[in-house]
Formats: C-alpha cells, sequence, structure tokens
C-alpha cells in the first residue's frame, strides 16, 4: 500500500473538511479491504453505520443527494475513465478516502468475478416516522416484517418512481443498507425516506394519523380499486411474504383490500402487489 497526497481539485464552495487520503492497495489481506469487506454482515454495517453502494452510477446518485461518504474505491485499471477520475476527484474533495484497488480487491469486496469499477463507503441514514407522515394526496407505504432483500429493494425502487413520501419498515425486516438491497434499489435508497419502527411504535403513529390507512390482506373484502386513496393522507400496509399481515397490524386499518386473482396462484409476490398497490394509489397524482 502507498499514501499520497491527493492530486484532485477541490470545487468551489465545498465544506471545509481536509480533503482525503488517497491509497492504493493490490492486497486483499489489506486491513482497510478486510474492513470494507466485514460490511457485508449486518452485525458490522450496525456496528459502524456504514454500508455499501456499488457502481458509479449509484456512488453518483448518492453523492448528488448529499449522502456522506466515507471510502470511494475505485479499479485502478478504470481511472482513465472521466468520469470515473472526476468522480474520485470530488469525493477526496469532499474530505473521503479513496482507494486505488486491484481487480482482484474490487472482487474480494464485492464477492463478484466480474465487479464494478466504483464501490462507495457511505453513512447510514434513517428518518423518523413522525416527519415522513404524508400531506393530502400523498402516500406513505408501510412494510410489515418485510424478508426478501430484493422484494425491498424493488419496492424502494417502486416507490421512488411513483414519487411515495416515505417507506416505514416495521417490526424484524431485512436490512435496507444490505448490498442486495441497495443493488436492487438502483439508486432509490438515496431517494426514498427510509424510517425503522417496531409494531408498536407504528400502531402509536397510527393513532394520531388523520388519514386513511388501507391494509392489502387475502381476506380483504375491499376490491383494491375502490378506495379514493388521492382524497386524503394515505397509508398503505403491506403484509409479510409468508404471513401476511400481521392480526394486530389489520385490525388497526381503515379498510383491507385484495388484488383480485383469477388463476391457481395463493397470492401474488410482496413487490408486485406493492407495485400494483402504489401505482393505483397515487393514479391522480401520476395523471400525465
Ligand atoms: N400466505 C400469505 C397470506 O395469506 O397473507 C401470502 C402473503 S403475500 C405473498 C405477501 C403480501 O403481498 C400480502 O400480505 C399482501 O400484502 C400482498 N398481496 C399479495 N397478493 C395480494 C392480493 N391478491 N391482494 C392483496 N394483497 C396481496
Amino acid at each position: 500500500m502507498t499514501d499520497r497526497a491527493p492530486t484532485g481539485a477541490r470545487p468551489p464552495h465545498q465544506p471545509t473538511k481536509a480533503p482525503g487520503r488517497v491509497k492504493e492497495i493490490a492486497s486483499v489481506s489489506n486491513p482497510i479491504v478486510k474492513d470494507i469487506r466485514a460490511l457485508g454482515q449486518k452485525k458490522h454495517r450496525d456496528e459502524t453505520g456504514l454500508f455499501l453502494a456499488e457502481g458509479l452510477k449509484l456512488v453518483i446518485d448518492a453523492l448528488d443527494a448529499g449522502w456522506e461518504i466515507e471510502t470511494l474505491v475505485v479499479g485502478k485499471a478504470a481511472l482513465s475513465g472521466e468520469l470515473l477520475s472526476r468522480t474520485a476527484a470530488r469525493t477526496v474533495a469532499a474530505g473521503a478516502d479513496l482507494v486505488e484497488a486491484s481487480a482482484k480487491v474490487l472482487e474480494a469486496i464485492t464477492r463478484r468475478d466480474n465487479p464494478q469499477s466504483a464501490v462507495g463507503v457511505f453513512r447510514r441514514r434513517l428518518s423518523r416516522l413522525d416527519r415522513m407522515a404524508p400531506a393530502a394526496g400523498g402516500l406513505l407505504v408501510a412494510l410489515d416484517r418485510v424478508r426478501d432483500p430484493g422484494n425491498l429493494g424493488t419496492i424502494l425502487r417502486t416507490a421512488d418512481a411513483a414519487g411515495v413520501c416515505g417507506v416505514a419498515l416495521v417490526g424484524e425486516c431485512t436490512d435496507p443498507f444490505a448490498l442486495e438491497t441497495v443493488r436492487a434499489t438502483m439508486g432509490s435508497i438515496f431517494a426514498v425516506p427510509i424510517a425503522r419502527v417496531t409494531e408498536a411504535e407504528f400502531l402509536n403513529f397510527r393513532s394520531t394519523f388523520k388519514g386513511l390507512v388501507a391494509g392489502t390482506h387475502m381476506e380483504g373484502a375491499v376490491d383494491y380499486r375502490t378506495p379514493d386513496y388521492g382524497a386524503r393522507p394515505a397509508v398503505l400496509l403491506m403484509g409479510n411474504e409468508q404471513a401476511g399481515l400481521s392480526p394486530t397490524l389489520a385490525a388497526a386499518c381503515d379498510t383491507l383490500v385484495r388484488i383480485p386473482q383469477a388463476g391457481r396462484a395463493d397470492s401474488l409476490n410482496l413487490a408486485v402487489a406493492t407495485g400494483i398497490m402504489i401505482f393505483e394509489a397515487r393514479r391522480k397524482a401520476l395523471t400525465l
């Protein structure tokens, strides 16, 4: 490993933080690489408050949205690319470290054979549920114990596309900052406010919420197209992949709706059902 002073020029009006260091790392046993790799585990993400975002597009999305970057790992061989080198200079100017890594190091960090040329280590950011309450016509999505990282990533991406004001993770949910989830969001993790709450905290929020709370349920008596979601602020509650909506949460809803099905499938995939519900609930707001 070699340390040297950064070469990137600091853009005007940047915070006064000192520029980050530039390090060249070729060995997968380097302690910095080990620490970054460890962010693949939830325990380590929880301890450090850090997570990984893979790919130049995601890194730029995050920086543009003002997320705090700690370290940017780039493929040394790809640094001749203009966008990558500009992003590297921007990162160092913002006070984060730049690691110029060998292909082997990038493979080890991303656990992939054909790794992306950039991986950012970002500081996690969560919102408070009481700050995410939707205004009239707005929609908040609440997920009861979502377990599948791909489902959660897809839902965050869909929520972003439809202009949802936030996603609440209720109870024991999969980690939104897991690499697989972040990948599936395609950058929307940086755009949609996310809150993590217990069921009791959600019920407390619900007790003061004046809008419509619509739950989705396989036993729902109401067609999902019936409620007027746009008339007041709305919360959409989606159930767990295996168990559906908990009886306590179902009892807290104003209405339980169902998406009609015709074939043999017991139910829809959670992310698909959430997509259908979000676009129905946002239909008026999304009229082109
Ligand atoms: N075995 C579970 C049950 O009986 O509730 C199935 C859960 S389903 C895979 C996961 C979640 O997706 C459900 O809790 C619900 O929120 C939503 N969902 C799936 N299909 C649905 C449908 N046809 N109508 C309404 N919601 C649906």
